[in-house]
């Protein structure tokens, strides 16, 4: 028989058009994978941590992130005897004690950042928030002769770290990392994100933000700045941050009342007493959680004028103080935006 000549290109169009729409299926389907948001949601360092991340390798990152929260806070937990951090404090005074190479690299980083609080943080104020016990179920007034003698043990410089041995210098002494944790297991869950390619997500752990790139359809990620007094929805601004952290400090949320005074669970070592402060809360952004965590902290205890010379100096902050201005860096300009309900109520300024 005669093949007609039409035949073959007849088939081969039909075979490209096959080709072309299981491509596009495949491709679709890609894409639909691509955007398909996953959740979790874990309870650790004592508060929620929720996660959103796109993507096929999304719920992997998750449970990988998940484990390593609970294996950092087995590291760094005041509340066991085997903690890394409560062996060294068991051992102060008398010895160094061999921790994991993590711990050794955060107490490092937290001892070299300190010295550049002027005094506002110290990862070795463990004696005074364990007497002072704001985040227990039992916080009490501490009075001025103990405080006084607590203060001497308070003294980041008597930390000595040689390898992954680090012990300190006299007995009593004790460390303290919730000023710092949260914000340095952002670096842990950057890195597993990095590691598993996820390219789109944003975790809250606690007051602290990490935004990994952007939105699936290119579109950033907004973060949100709430006033606290305001309740949890309340968002008063927003703005980007792909691939940085954000922490945020105050004293709203954690404190106990007495005699018609508030004591608050940020401790101002220059006095042993909780901080009193001129800002409500203060937000700081940085590509590195802990510099974030440290300085959302030490921001805090400063108070406002000396904040606002380290956002001159080049800080990327949001501060809002009692008189209901936001200060607001100007890093952060480009995509901020106050919400339309704050915009009568608060004042924005740019520094
Ligand atoms: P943050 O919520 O990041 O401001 O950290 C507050 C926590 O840091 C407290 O619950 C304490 O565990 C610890 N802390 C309190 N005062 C200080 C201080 N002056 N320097 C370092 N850490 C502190
Ligand atoms: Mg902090």
């Amino acid at each position: 028989m005669q093949k007609r000549p039409g035949n073959k290109f007849a088939m081969s169009i039909a075979g490209s058009m096959i080709l072309l729409v299981a491509g596009a299926a495949v491709f679709w389907g890609y894409n639909a994978e691509k955007s398909k948001s996953h959740q979790s949601t874990t309870f650790v360092m004592d508060t929620l941590v929720t996660q959103t991340a796109y993507g096929p390798n999304a719920q992997a990152a998750m449970r990988e992130v998940n484990i390593a929260l609970a294996d950092f806070e087995k590291r760094l937990t005041l509340f066991s005897k085997e903690s890394d951090v409560a062996r060294i404090n068991l051992a102060a005074g008398r010895e160094s004690v061999e921790v994991a190479p993590e711990t050794a690299a955060l107490i490092q980083q937290s001892v070299q950042l300190s010295q550049q609080s002027d005094n506002a943080f110290a990862i070795t104020i463990a004696p005074l928030t364990m007497a002072w016990g704001v985040t227990t179920d039992s916080p009490r007034v501490v009075p001025p002769e103990e405080i006084q003698s607590l203060l001497e043990l308070v003294d980041d410089s008597a930390v000595k770290i040689e390898g992954n041995r680090v012990g300190l210098e006299r007995t009593g002494m004790a460390l303290d990392l919730g000023g710092i944790a949260k914000g340095a297991s952002c670096s842990l869950i950057q890195e597993i994100y990095f590691k598993n390619k996820v390219e789109s997500g944003i975790v809250s752990i606690g007051g602290n933000i990490y935004v990994r790139g952007n939105k699936p359809d290119g579109s950033d990620f907004r973060v949100g700045f709430r006033n606290p007094y305001e309740g949890e929805m309340s968002y008063i601004a927003s703005f980007s941050m792909p691939d940085k952290v954000m922490a945020v400090s105050g004293g709203y949320e954690r404190f106990f009342e007495e005699n018609g005074q508030r004591y608050i669970h940020i401790i101002d070592p220059r006095t042993g007493m909780p901080a009193v402060s001129d800002i409500l809360s203060v937000g700081v952004v940085d590509q590195d959680g802990a510099v974030a965590d440290f300085y959302s902290t030490t921001l805090f205890v400063w108070g406002k004028e000396k904040t606002l010379d380290f956002m001159r100096n080049g800080g990327s902050v949001i501060m809002l103080d009692q008189e209901n201005t936001l200060y607001v860096s100007k890093s952060l300009e480009e995509s901020f935006s106050m919400h339309d309900s704050a915009k009568d109520k608060y004042t924005l300024i740019f520094i």
